[in-house]
Formats: C-alpha cells, structure tokens, sequence
C-alpha cells in the first residue's frame, strides 16, 4: 500500500453505484484521477458489482450448476436456497422475496451413465421439458439443478416433480432417481404460473 489515504472501500462502491452526494463525489473523484491504487480498486468493485449482477440474471434460469457456482454467489453475497434430496426423496419447499437462487441438490449414483437427462415433470409425472446430455461427473454424487427464481416466486403452491435419467444405447432409458417438490408459496398473493404451457414435442 503506497497510498497514504486510501478512499475506504464502501465508499468506492458508494462512488460506484452514483450513492456518493455530489459534493463528496469531486474528492473521491480527483484522488481516483490522481490515485492509481485507489483506481484499481475501484477496478475490482466494476467487476464483482458486475458478476453479481450477472449471477442475479442467471439465476432467473433453469439449469444444472457446478458447486463452484454456489460458492461463488454465495461469496459475493448471494442468498441462496438450497434444498437436498436422495433419489426417491421429497421436500417441502418455499420461496422468500430477499432469495436470489434456488437450487435442488438431487443425489444420485451416476456411474456408468453415458449421457443424462433432467426431466421436470409435473405433479402427476407427466414430463414438461427435458434438459438433455447435462454436464455430470461420473464419481460426483449427484446433480445440482437451478429453478428459475423468477418462475418460482412468481409460482403458486404446487407439486413439482424431477427425475435423472440416464439414457442409455438405442435410447433406452434408466431412472437414476426421481424428487419430489411440494412447494408451498409464502409470498403475497396467490400466484400464477408465469410460462406458457410447453408445446408437446
Ligand atoms: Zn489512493
């Protein structure tokens, strides 16, 4: 550290995010101009400033995730709800407005399996979309699935069910494990269901 008054660090991302009231705002200014330590610093706070918003945006996807992702968002701040479930498991779940991610730890033997599919299914089973071929390690013990935080807030109380399949030569399929999700909704309102309905394929 060379710099002999280092703007502090909330005060940056203050600058940062135009929170600084104008008149503080020319100070911070000239010692960023004339400070290259304090400017790279203020380097570092644009880009967590951006992978947290990146991160924010992604959550609003549905998707398999690595465990790096989940320290990651939880490092920069995150909330981040997890649930975990065995193969043949079931949980009660929610959602709370202050959660920026959602993710199902789905536990499962996935040696041997060549190529795996994530089906979501409805309450009765019924398959409405399918991610196919994720990316799976054979000795991990599962799979981390993101929901969409975006549906799931906006989603009423409902049973959602998930399974892992591993499809196999010519097709054929084996169940590495099927969850179970009855979510019951614990924001205002009643909710709705905010995607159309998929197209059967
Ligand atoms: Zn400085």
């Amino acid at each position: 550290m060379s710099c002999a008054t280092p703007v502090d660090s909330a005060r940056l991302t203050d600058y940062w995010l135009a929170l600084v009231p104008e008149a503080e705002e020319h100070a911070v200014e000239e010692h960023l101009f004339s400070c290259g330590e304090c400017a790279a610093r203020l380097g570092e706070v644009a880009a967590i400033a951006a992978g947290i918003r990146r991160l924010a945006q992604e959550g609003s996807l549905r998707m398999v995730v690595s465990e790096a992702f989940v320290r990651r968002a939880t490092e920069e701040g995150l909330q981040v709800r997890q649930y975990a479930l065995p193969a043949g498991g079931s949980v009660e779940c929610t959602v709370t407005a202050s959660d920026d991610l959602l993710i199902a730890r789905l536990a499962a033997d996935l040696q041997g399996a060549k190529r795996v599919d994530l089906c979501i299914c409805d309450g009765a089973g019924a398959e409405q979309v399918r991610l196919a071929d994720i990316p799976v390690h054979s000795g991990a013990g599962g799979v981390l699935y993101q929901e969409s935080i975006t549906y799931a807030k906006a989603a009423p109380s409902n049973r959602m069910i998930a399974r892992l399949v591993a499809v196999e030569e010519g097709a054929a399929e084996r169940l590495l494990g099927e969850y179970t999700f009855n979510h019951t909704r614990t924001l205002p309102g009643p909710g709705a269901f905010p995607e159309p309905p998929l197209a059967e394929s």
